[in-house]
């Protein structure tokens, strides 16, 4: 069942509202990552496909 290679729990986001980066947490369900923009604390989810997600980054809009 568990057939990703992906073992980190974080995620690097680049949040293009404010052009900061940053990192975002997987969430316990291990279905998505989840976090906020450090500067303007928008909301962000972001879900792992079947396979996991093969992007390193990736960007907010
Ligand atoms: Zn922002």
């Amino acid at each position: 069942m568990d057939e990703t290679p992906e073992k980190r729990n974080y995620l690097g986001i680049l949040f293009e509202c404010c052009n900061v980066y940053a990192r975002i947490h997987r969430t316990k369900d291990g279905t998505a990552y989840e976090g906020r923009c450090p500067r303007c604390l928008r909301p962000i989810r972001v879900a792992i496909g079947e396979g996991g997600t093969s992007q390193r980054i990736f960007k907010a809009r």
